[in-house]
């Protein structure tokens, strides 16, 4: 319990709306401390990553990932007999790991004594949250608010009611035969590849000229390559013009250049919109940009001295690490003393694409902006495991390198456990390794990953932006 100057006494030292990664991680850490911190989660403690996020979707790329397994079998001598793919049952036994995921995020709030609400709540002043179970308003000296974002239902649309988003792709009552995704961000790019794995005839549809904007180009044409191999369509710079409904519960998707396709599923994965709205912030005077995200300094500090904003819903970056990072920071900012700004250079990040991506630092094309010579060591090849399965897939390392320093300033690889490399890769970048330090690193043999310290000869130099 504090106390201001003013003589006014707190329900709550701390409390959080949002139970995601971030506002759990605040909360826990909080009361850890023997601080009195109270949570509010209208939806399922958890949030977007474990509830309808990443945790689920990893779960899916893995059942995804199978039919391939059983037919790259037979190079190694194995007879796989008959398969068959359950999709209820897949659906099912993900809701059983997810709420024991959410049982144990109860567990550490409950264990660390955080008083836990399943309720929404919205702001009424600075100092108010309402809670709606219970029609009443507690107050709380310091306020955090980590309520994140939701799919893009992309309501300007002519008949988008007819799709779905990524949170209703998790639990469709079955598996279609067809769908088509519009966008080519991380969550299309990964439920295509989901979809295509469980056997559903896939299409991406993107508005611009390669699918995943934004990472290094000869990542995405490999994948786009990759995907085509798989069977995945993907017709670029085109959208929706209007979605119709069909018969025998099909969907007519008219597209701007005028073709039409009739599918069974037609989702939406055009990016993420913050939960802000009936939140409350004009009550305690809380900014945001125009989008509705929130204002936060350095320190994730909104305008609001007491208010405090973590992950998505400040649209820093969109990741459950960072959301997390954010509310380590806080918690050492505000009860340990010890002042830590949230650092967000250098994030690694995969793509759960299949084959996976993993990637930190620039790309080639933003490294060349920022930086007037760079040398680039780039390896495509089969990964040894497909030797013998005979299967068609090329895995693609890249290290691009700032010629004056020698500083490797992007590392990106495309192919399997892409992920996993990336983790480690982004350690070496931190620490500022350059090429020399890949260099006098021992290769682990025989593995992918050796790759990344073994190309001795840089593939070609960029010199004021052109490769040369
Ligand atoms: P992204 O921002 O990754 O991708 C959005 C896609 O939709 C882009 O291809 C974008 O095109 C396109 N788009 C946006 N608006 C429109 C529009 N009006 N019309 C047509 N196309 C449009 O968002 P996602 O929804 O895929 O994912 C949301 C966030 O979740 C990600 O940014 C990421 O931070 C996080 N995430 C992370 C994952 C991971 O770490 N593995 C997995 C899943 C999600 P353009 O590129 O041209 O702008």
């Amino acid at each position: 319990m504090d106390f201001t100057g003013l003589g006014m006494v707190y329900d709550y030292d701390l409390f959080v709306i949002g139970g995601g990664s971030g506002g759990v991680r605040a909360a826990r850490r909080t009361a850890a401390l023997g601080k009195k911190v109270g949570i509010a989660e209208e939806s399922r403690y958890g949030g977007t990553c474990v509830i309808r996020g990443c945790v689920p979707k990893k779960l899916y790329v893995y059942a995804s990932t199978f039919h391939e397994s059983f037919e790259d079998a037979a190079g190694y001598g194995w007879t796989v007999g008959k398969t068959s793919f359950d999709w209820s049952k897949l659906v099912a036994n993900k809701e059983a790991e997810i709420t024991r995921l959410e049982g144990l995020y109860r567990k550490g709030l409950e264990g660390n004594n955080v008083e836990v609400f399943d309720t929404r709540a919205e702001l009424r002043g600075t100092h108010d949250i309402w809670l709606r179970s219970e029609d009443r308003t507690v107050t709380a000296e310091r306020i955090i608010i980590a309520v994140g974002g939701y799919p893009n239902p992309h309501e300007a649309l002519e008949g988008h009611e007819l799709g779905i988003v990524s949170d209703q792709a998790f639990d469709l009552e079955q598996l279609p035969e067809s769908i088509v995704i519009a966008g080519a961000g991380y969550i299309a790019v990964e439920f295509a590849g989901i979809f295509n794995g469980l056997g559903v005839d896939t299409t991406i549809l993107y508005r611009g000229p390669e699918i995943l904007s934004g990472f290094d180009d000869d990542l995405r044409e490999l994948l786009h390559a990759e995907y085509e191999k798989r069977g995945i369509k993907i017709i670029t710079h085109q959208v929706f013009s209007k979605i119709e409904q069909a018969s025998g519960g099909k969907k007519r998707a008219h597209l701007s250049g005028g073709d039409v396709l009739e599918v069974d599923e037609v989702m939406f994965a055009l990016g993420r919109l913050p939960s802000t709205g009936s939140l409350g912030l004009e009550l305690a005077g809380v900014e945001t940009d125009d989008r509705g995200y929130i204002r936060v300094n350095e320190y994730s500090r909104t305008n609001v001295d007491n208010i405090w904003a973590l992950g998505d819903v400040t649209d820093r970056v969109q990741l459950t690490p960072v959301a997390i990072h954010e509310a380590m920071c806080f918690v050492s900012t505000e009860y340990l003393n010890d002042p830590q700004r949230p650092d967000h250079d250098l994030i690694a990040t995969a793509v759960f694409s299949h084959p996976e991506i993993g990637t930190v630092g620039l790309s080639e094309h933003d490294a060349a902006q920022k930086y007037g010579h760079l040398k680039v060591y780039s390896a495509n090849f089969k990964p040894m495991k497909h030797t013998l399965s005979g299967r068609d897939s090329r895995m693609l390392m890249k290290l691009i390198v700032d010629a004056e320093t020698d500083r490797v300033v992007g590392a990106h690889v495309l192919g399997p456990d892409a992920g996993e490399m990336a983790q480690l890769m982004a350690v070496s970048l931190k620490m500022g390794a350059t090429k020399a330090d890949f260099d006098r690193t021992m290769a682990v043999h025989p593995s992918a990953a050796e790759e990344l310290v073994t190309m001795y000869d840089h593939s070609y130099e960029v010199k004021g932006g052109t490769r040369v």
